[in-house]
């Protein structure tokens, strides 16, 4: 009933929360420009 306030996500190529690495949409724009190569990863992990 209750939902967590975190949700297990962790985005490794933006940084979000709030959805995966494969729901990424800023990689989704990004690919559409350029193929996978950018190593622009932000870690969520990274401290603040
Ligand atoms: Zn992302």
């Amino acid at each position: 009933m209750l939902q967590p306030e975190t949700p297990a996500k962790c985005c490794s190529y933006c940084g979000g929360r709030d959805h995966n690495y494969e729901d990424c949409p800023k990689r989704k724009a990004d690919g559409e420009r350029q193929k996978e190569g950018a190593s622009l990863a932000t870690p969520c992990n990274s401290a603040q």
